[in-house]
């Protein structure tokens, strides 16, 4: 609405009628004269109260609210209450509307809801410095009802679609965000196409053109794909047919992020992609047989026909996910010798799988994985209880809990016990009782004896083996995955640390006494700076168990230097009022002459990459690749210090990437390796490793170039020397200059 609001013309008028009984009458569940009613009365008001105002784009403000409500129902499947909810959403945010108006037209449900989705907004306006702290209130509102998340997820995919209307340095900020923590929180709740097309949206602008690239990838080889999915389905078919089934097949392409996630971890290039899709089986089931006895019965027909991958068979019908997923995933070997991913659900099965939670209401019978969802949120809830938590460690320990995908194992009597995949005998430990958790000394596994930071397989059975004189270390924190073990084991430290953090307090006085300086955030600041902490308490306990003399005190007041933690985290502390060098409306340019800028060494990106720059001093940035999680991390919480970043050519100015290499080793291969690099014009070597072992070499190539083109050109020479599996960009590990005039 920041653009000149003007009164709507009577075409516009007419949209907002229109696009209003639409919603209507897509809202399936809300059909009767009483539904009907409370959603009209809701529309009015909202109608009323955006009067005449309009979005960045230009078209009428109201039009957002029906698009969300719209989506709130027909793709999350929610109610009246909610679409009622979802019209009002920005009401009492951007007009005179209150809470207490809302209340007394629709009562107290629509009203809460309402009130929940108005704290939110406003949390991402980058007014706020610690975005962390919002991040919290977003959750606690969730844990109050969940509606009010589904409703913020109908309102940012709604924010995603209709980005393009947003100034570069927004779109960056709002896809981050949801990068962060809106698609894993889809994820998290089982609204899997709503994830899948956040994070489609997000790839679309942190890396338009390889996002581009995949889809039109995708759409060229739609043909290709159609027939090959009719040669595979087709024996299927018959046989489902023969036996009665009521079902279809369809031959789904796998989401564009997906694909890209894919070539970036497991460094395969496009091309080499070749499950670019899966197929799924989705049956009406019969009434009198167990839905989960025929998922096995199809998948028994299929594995007549194909041969399966014995390591590939996924069973989320006898343990849903904790999501609420339930499907039932196997991998055959398909014509052409190409393994085809095949998934079976029951139609029930599907529409939980597309809506996800807001799909178990409908299934009221189905309660287990309501619980496994329950449960999750009473954990959240212990999580945001904890007043010591500080919101970068609650948000940490939150996206833990997020992207957690589950194994299920085993008690020594048999129980189940769900556990985030990685986790360790420790874990699990804390999971049975903090108790056992904290005289824990090692564990039977499967009846073999492992250490606490054993690493947990599916299926495991566990026992701990404790001793009363056992207590928690340090390292403990390193050997544990779960919020729940972290927490336990935090909080037995936290006591320990209170006595030395007293004493360093006390210590702190005393230097500043000695040293005659009165106490000032700027003192802080370097402190937190030299111990590499990020409060006070950090700072005390280290202050406390690490005495430092006048002189060296002194000494630290003097230096300027950042630490890395500070480049990374700790910049929200830095003011952010003072006049800003950089401009974030506008992108910043770097070119050789550019000063102030320093190469961040977590993703290390070079010209050519898709970048974002940091703010971490009125004149000082640190670029980022926009994959790089730290990024992220950072765009998400300190959005304010953001900016859009583009690359110039460069030609002075030569930045550091690295190459990995494996292959057969011979003296030719090598040979061949260092005159591919040598030879390129405008690249300086600047070190490379080979490490030989068993015929087999393994190298690591530094270089100095001008931009990633030359990087790739390198990598592409390299792939086309016999010998050579595998050659990929790789990050660097040390403290090398990243960047120098060539
Ligand atoms: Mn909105």
């Amino acid at each position: 609405m920041d653009s000149k609001n003007s009164e709507f013309t009577d075409e516009e008028k007419q949209l907002i009628q229109d696009q209003f009984q639409d919603l209507l009458q897509s809202a399936r569940m809300s059909q009767s004269p009483e539904d009907k009613a409370i959603i009209t009365k809701a529309f009015d008001l909202a109608n009323r109260a955006h009067a005449n105002m309009r979005r960045k784009s230009g078209e009428p403000y109201i039009l957002h609210p029906i698009a969300v409500a719209k989506i709130a129902t027909t793709e999350i499947g929610l109610g009246t209450k909610s679409i009622a909810a979802a019209l009002l959403h920005d009401v009492v945010e951007d007009t005179d509307f209150t809470v207490e108006d809302i209340k007394l037209q629709f009562g107290d449900k629509i009203a809460n809801i309402v009130d929940g989705l108005t704290k939110i907004a406003g949390v991402f306006d980058g007014q706020t410095n610690l975005q962390a702290e919002n991040f919290k209130k977003i959750i606690m509102t969730m844990a109050d009802d969940l509606r009010v998340i589904f409703i913020k997820l109908a309102d940012r995919l709604h924010n995603m679609r209709t980005l393009d209307s947003m100034p570069p340095n927004k779109q960056l900020k709002i896809a981050s965000e949801t990068l962060f923590i809106y698609a894993p929180l889809a994820h998290r709740l089982g609204l899997y196409s709503i994830k899948t097309e956040l994070e489609d949206l997000c790839l679309k602008y942190h890396h338009p053109f390889e996002y581009q690239r995949i889809a039109s990838f995708i759409k060229a080889s739609e043909q290709k794909r159609f027939t090959y999915i009719n040669r595979f389905s087709l024996p299927i078919t018959a046989r489902l047919n023969a036996e009665k089934y009521t079902y279809e097949i369809t031959g789904r392409p796998k989401s564009i992020y997906s694909i890209w996630h894919k070539m970036e971890t497991k460094k395969v290039p496009l091309e080499e992609i070749y499950d670019l899709f899966a197929i799924r089986i989705i049956f009406d089931p019969d009434p009198n047989i167990p839905e989960k006895t025929q998922c096995w019965a199809i998948y028994s027909i299929i594995t007549d026909l194909y041969t399966p991958r014995p390591d590939r068979i996924r069973d989320w019908i006898s343990q849903p996910k904790s999501n609420g997923y339930e499907a039932l995933h196997t991998t055959v070997m398909g014509p052409g010798g190409q393994w085809v991913e095949v998934q079976i659900r029951s139609r029930r099965m599907n529409e939980i799988a597309e809506r996800g939670y807001a799909a178990h209401w409908k299934y009221k019978e189905n309660t287990t994985t309501e619980n496994e969802l329950d449960k999750w949120i009473f954990e959240i809830r212990k999580m945001l209880e904890d007043p010591k938590t500080d919101a970068f460690d609650f948000l940490d320990e939150f996206k833990l809990n997020l992207f957690a995908s589950e194994i299920t194992v085993f008690t020594p009597k048999g129980e189940s016990v769900t556990l985030p995949a990685k986790s360790t005998v420790l874990d699990f430990a804390f999971e049975i009782h903090s108790q056992v958790g904290y005289h824990a000394y090692g564990a039977k596994v499967n009846h073999k004896l492992v250490s606490l930071n054993q690493e947990l397989n599916a299926g495991d059975q566990i026992e701990i083996l404790t001793s009363e004189k056992q207590q928690p270390e340090p390292e403990w924190i390193d050997y544990v995955t779960t919020a729940k073990a972290r927490n336990t084991i935090k909080s037995f430290f936290k006591d320990q640390r209170k006595n030395a953090a007293t004493e360093g307090k006390l210590h702190l006085e005393w230097l500043l006494e000695q040293s005659k300086m009165q106490i000032s955030s700027n003192i802080f600041r370097k402190l937190y700076n030299h111990f590499n902490t990020r409060n006070k308490d950090e700072l005390y306990f280290k202050l406390g168990s690490q005495k430092i003399t006048v002189d060296e005190f002194k000494n630290i007041m003097e230096t300027r230097s950042r630490s890395k933690w500070m480049r990374f985290w700790g910049i929200s502390r830095s003011k952010t009022n003072a006049t800003q060098k950089f401009d974030k409306s506008k992108p910043l340019v770097v070119d050789d002459d550019t000063q102030g800028y320093q190469i961040a060494t977590c993703c290390n990106p070079i010209p050519g990459d898709d970048v974002i720059g940091y703010r971490i001093a009125d004149d000082e940035l640190i670029i980022h690749s926009t994959s790089c999680p730290y990024a992220i991390k950072l765009s998400s919480s300190d959005s304010a210090n953001v900016v859009k970043v583009e690359w110039t050519s460069h030609k002075l100015m030569a930045y550091l990437g690295r190459i990995k290499v494996k292959g057969i080793y011979s003296a030719d291969a090598i040979n061949k390796v260092s005159k591919a690099v040598t030879s390129q014009l405008d690249v300086n070597l600047r070190a490379m490793n080979i490490d030989c072992h068993d015929g087999i070499f393994e190298g690591t190539i530094d270089v100095y170039v001008h931009n990633n083109e030359f990087l790739t050109q390198i990598i592409k020479d390299l792939q086309k020397i016999k010998g050579i599996s595998h050659v990929t960009r790789d990050m660097l590990d040390d403290k090398a200059e990243t960047k120098i005039e060539m």
